[in-house]
């Protein structure tokens, strides 16, 4: 799979890229937790003023409720929230009450770590992620959980659905339990491949794109309205079934991303146990993207994906993507004339 572009090919810039991506501990969480709702209701209470202030609040508290709220005990690594710099201020505040005033050593010490990173984070700039001693090394590790959280989710949602179609069209599939299955993060390794590894079905996806996507939904940015491009290789980017594809969605360039390399795992798979599948691919030719990795892909994308394109094909996307910035722009003027 060739690296995913979005529309613009100027590189991805998010809205809010001052937002910081801070790890909660347990502590910190449980005195965030009633002190942020008291604060929000508070706010609430006062005026216009504090309306923004209060919603701003309650974003973060719903936010640290959700990193912490799967978790059944407060062992582990903590959670990481992504934040602005005036949530992040809030969490400040309660880190000094705590480092205080807590009864707990725990508590106290809690408080006073959290703020040795604050502090090293605003003077010098080193990032909240990178101070902790028992942090991964992984590119995973860096990144919020909720983030890490969905792209998986989506990620093995997709692999079950694509079996469920291969067992269905070509009569068997590779075994999925037995799948090595190497995910990064990495904005160096934004590459997929995928195929048979020691005897064995095997998957590395380089995700990083999406973790970026992930961002720009949750700071709501406009990226959205332009859509969201999946690149297929030259040769066959026109293929109205196979070729490019463009989404309203990112996750649906995820699933196809997973689908690509899915189809490179069932053909390598079929080389090695040709006998336990069906017909369908006999007589093809099954090395790279040639007609036998298409039948496959093509059975994935028809069944799965192609339905909720916006349009498919690369020239058809162009077109499309010229009438968007058209409206766009017409839309602009509209306002200008108000
Ligand atoms: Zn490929």
């Amino acid at each position: 799979m060739k690296q995913i572009t979005t529309f613009d090919a100027a590189p991805f810039v998010w809205e809010g890229a001052d937002l910081v991506d801070v790890p909660v501990p347990y502590y910190l969480y449980l005195e965030a937790h009633s002190r942020l709702q008291d604060a929000a209701e508070d706010k609430r209470f006062h005026g216009e003023e504090g309306d923004d202030e209060a919603f701003n609040l309650g974003c973060l508290a719903d936010a640290i409720d959700s990193a912490w709220g799967t978790r059944d005990s407060g062992r582990g690594r903590p959670p990481v929230v992504t934040m602005t710099p005036d949530q992040l201020e809030r969490l400040v505040w309660y880190a000094e009450d705590m480092s205080n005033f807590m009864d707990l050593p725990a508590e106290r010490a809690c408080g006073r770590r959290f703020l040795d990173k604050y502090y090293r984070w605003k003077n010098d700039g080193t990032p909240f992620l990178g101070q902790s001693k028992g942090q991964g090394q992984s590119s995973r590790d860096k990144l919020p959980s909720a983030a890490v959280e969905e792209i998986e989710r989506i990620v093995h949602r997709t692999l079950k659905e694509c079996d469920r179609v291969t067992w269905d069209v070509f009569g068997h599939a590779p075994d999925l339990d037995r799948m090595k299955m190497r995910i990064t993060y990495s904005p160096n390794q934004p590459r997929s491949r995928a195929g048979r590894h020691t005897g064995r079905p095997w998957m590395s996806l380089g995700l990083f794109e999406f973790y970026a996507y992930w961002r720009a939904t949750a700071t709501s940015s406009d990226q959205a309205s332009l859509g969201f491009q999946m690149c297929e290789y030259k040769s066959f980017a026109e293929n109205a079934l196979i070729g490019s594809a463009l989404f309203e969605d990112w996750r649906d360039v995820l699933r196809g991303v997973v689908m690509h390399e899915y189809a490179h795992v069932v053909q390598y798979d079929y080389k090695y146990a040709r006998r336990h599948y069906n017909s369908k691919l006999r007589g093809a030719d099954i090395t790279g993207h040639k007609d036998g990795w298409r039948t496959i892909y093509r059975a994935l994308r028809t069944r799965l994906l192609n339905d909720r394109a916006i349009c498919l094909g690369e020239s058809n996307i162009r077109v499309w993507r010229e009438k968007a910035r058209d409206h766009a722009f017409n839309k602009i003027l509209d306002e200008v004339e108000l």
